[in-house]
């Protein structure tokens, strides 16, 4: 007997839709999505009861035909490739010509189009219900398209029964559309739920080099969430860096390009809620990019935290897989472990040179009365490069001249709503607040408003700020509180910093400079050496770092077959518990090793457990002692973090001193 038969189409599209649209927020995707395929340069979104009752699309871009407004609702209609090979190299944001047949099949749908192209006298509207066209038929519209769906999932009961409160509905929705406006700056949208205005982004002109690109972005952040994050700029080229030439990819990954945002040393949330991640202005999730921005952010970070950033990998769409997931959610690249490097280097490079950069720029024109800073602080993106940067200076950069020596570059007036590095990123709209999430309003950057010929407006971005970091600036000593923490002063208000996380940040470089220049690290012997036993597996671990550790002035040796012999240790390092700081060694690495597997991460893990058994000289600095620890600081390569990414220093400006006081609101 026969049990085999075709479904029905609209059973079929049903079964697509259980994929494709998991929620309303999957709808909106689907939508903006084709608007912005259809170069649309407004796009208006409108929901209501978080998108169960009403979603409405309506866009400017190119419209349809009645002929393609019909067939865009057959399964697998698509106007965007035509052949398998097309597949290998996706470059708009739909491909598979599923998502309208799905919501059409399990909603109450309407789609109105007309051509923007050749002048069409009408569109057209065509009206369906679960699948069922009831009517079709010419219209008056605006050119464009909108497509509006009401009672998502009104004849798929067990779909809707999974769907979570309004509000959380909604929240995925304006979720997926702040990651639309952040790809697409020089798309207007506007945002309404429930009859409310949310959101009216203007499109911003946004030209095609770098400088252009970042200043929109930023201008649309802003808009976005309304105060003020603390990022570095991000611009980052290879050009060369593809590892082997037999590669039949190697020339795809070869026009590698990242740009755009990353949060300050120190800045940091406690989920990826801001961890924003765009492969050719698609928003993604790789698993890969995650670890390679952990990896770049190494030692800065504190354990359980992570970056924010709004990051655009700009690559041959040959060299990346986008049809491996129904919602296009997630991306594969063919060449993982490059695209992982580079962007784990971009953002190291990033971080480096926000101090680095800041400090070798040579002294500035000193504390008092600079120009504005809406006027000088243009985006000033590091350098596109090809080679990878040491991780770490492997010369120390020539001592500044003292404590209250001249800034490395012109310092900001003393004053209000400057920028600090050392705060945790402003959540955004809505999120409760990281911990001491101070921040400040930065002036924003001067924006002009014009209009394009055609009439439709256009806010000119003409500037971005970039932060001053804390350690540009001079500090004047004021005192030491609890033994530990040392008070600072500088004309943006009041610094603290914390001894022993300076000290380790300092040793800890030491160290790394040592190994980057091939010297031996001082050691001195144990009186009494001691043998640690350890698993195979973690014998292996260890048997891997011997040659670094005995640079790093740890005399650790092999000693029978799972034995290791400890009988030198540097001399800054406490030896009360020989086998505690072996074990706790060999963890840092195995967490190491699990998580990131470039930059050297080996050594600088094992330095990172040296520093952290340091002794602690409680006796409390004075004076020059104080002044020294400032200035071993400030010539180190990362020194807003100790190495394992607490801050060394925070910073309260006279405008939160201020607030706190209650002399402003
Ligand atoms: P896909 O986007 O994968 O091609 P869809 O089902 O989302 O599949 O859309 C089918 C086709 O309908 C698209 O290829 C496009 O030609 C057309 N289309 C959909 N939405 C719009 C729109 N807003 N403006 C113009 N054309 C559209
Ligand atoms: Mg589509």
């Amino acid at each position: 007997m026969n049990r085999i038969r075709l479904l029905p189409e609209q059973v079929a599209n049903q079964i697509a839709a259980g994929e494709v649209i998991e929620r309303p927020a999957s709808a909106v995707k689907e939508l903006v999505e084709n608007s912005l395929d259809a170069s649309a340069t407004r796009v208006v979104v409108e929901i209501q009861s978080g998108g169960r009752s009403l979603i409405r699309v309506i866009d400017d871009g190119m419209g349809m035909s009645r002929d393609d407004a019909l067939l865009c609702l057959e399964r697998h209609a698509t106007s965007k490739i035509q052949r398998a090979e097309d597949l290998a190299a996706i470059a708009t944001m739909g491909f598979r010509g599923e998502a309208l047949p799905s919501i059409a099949s399990v909603s109450r749908f309407t789609l109105t189009t007309r051509e923007r192209e050749g002048a069409p006298p009408e569109g057209t509207q065509i009206v369906i219900s679960g699948g069922k066209i009831l009517e079709v038929k010419a219209a008056g519209a605006a050119p464009g398209t909108s497509v509006e769906v009401r009672q998502l999932f009104f004849n798929l009961p067990a779909r809707r029964k999974f769907l979570r409160t309004e509000e959380t509905e909604a929240a995925h929705i304006q979720h997926y559309l702040t990651l639309a406006a952040l790809a697409f700056p020089e798309v207007a949208f506007t945002f309404q739920k429930d009859g409310r205005l949310l959101w009216q982004l203007p499109a911003l002109k946004t030209g095609k080099d770098a400088a252009a690109r970042l200043a929109s972005l930023r201008e649309r952040q802003r808009a976005l969430y309304g105060g003020e994050q603390k990022l570095l700029p991000v611009d980052f080229s290879s050009a060369t860096s593809v590892a082997d030439p037999r590669d039949k990819n190697a020339a795809a990954a070869s026009s590698f390009h990242i740009w755009g945002f990353i949060g300050a040393p120190g800045v940091s949330r406690s989920t990826r809620e801001d961890q924003h991640v765009f492969v050719n202005r698609r928003p993604v999730e790789n698993r890969g990019l995650n670890f390679a921005l952990l990896e770049g952010y190494h030692t800065t970070l504190m354990k359980g935290r992570y970056p924010v950033c709004c990051l655009f990998l700009e690559i041959d769409p040959a060299a990346v897989d986008v049809n491996i997931h129904p919602a296009k959610r997630e991306v594969k690249f063919h060449q993982e472990a490059e695209v992982r490097r580079l962007v784990a280097q971009a953002v190291r490079q990033t971080l480096l040179a926000f101090h680095t950069g800041n400090r070798s720029q040579g002294p500035g024109t000193g504390g008092q009365g600079t120009e504005d800073r809406g006027q000088r602080s243009e985006v000033s993106p590091q350098p596109a490069t090809q080679s990878a940067l040491p991780d770490f200076p492997a010369v120390p950069a020539p001592s500044p001249t003292g404590m209250a020596a001249k800034p490395a570059q012109p310092a900001p007036r003393p004053g209000f709503g400057q920028w600090h590095p050392l705060a945790v990123a402003p959540a955004a709209a809505g999120a409760s607040p990281a911990p001491h999430a101070a921040w400040t309003p930065v002036p924003s950057a001067p924006t002009g408003t014009t209009d394009l010929a055609d009439g439709t407006p256009v806010t000119r971005v003409t500037t971005t700020a970039t932060p001053t970091p804390l350690l540009a600036v001079p500090l004047r000593l004021v005192g030491v509180i609890g033994k530990l923490y040392v008070v600072l002063e500088s004309d943006r208000g009041l610094v603290l910093l914390d001894q022993h996380a300076a000290h380790e940040r300092i040793l800890f470089e030491q160290m790394l400079n040592r190994l980057e220049q091939n010297n031996q690290a001082p050691s001195q012997r144990l009186l009494l050496p001691e043998t640690v036993e350890l698993s195979a597996r973690d014998a292996n671990f260890l048997r891997e770092q011997l040659t670094a550790l005995t640079r790093l002035g740890v005399g650790l040796s092999e000693f029978g077959e799972r034995t290791f012999l400890l009988d030198a240790l540097p001399p800054f390092v406490k030896a009360a518990d020989a086998r505690r700081f072996v074990l706790e060694l060999v963890d840092e690495l195995k967490a190491a090793g699990q998580e990131v597997n470039t930059l050297r991460l080996g050594e600088q893990t094992v330095a990172k457990t040296v520093c952290r058994h340091a002794v602690k000289a409680n006796d409390p600095l004075a004076g020059r002692e104080l002044e020294n620890l400032v200035e071993d600081l400030r010539r180190c390569a990362m020194p807003y973090t100790c190495p394992h990414g607490r801050p060394t220093l925070i910073e309260m400006n006279f405008r939160e001193l201020e607030k706190k006081f209650g002399r402003v609101q």
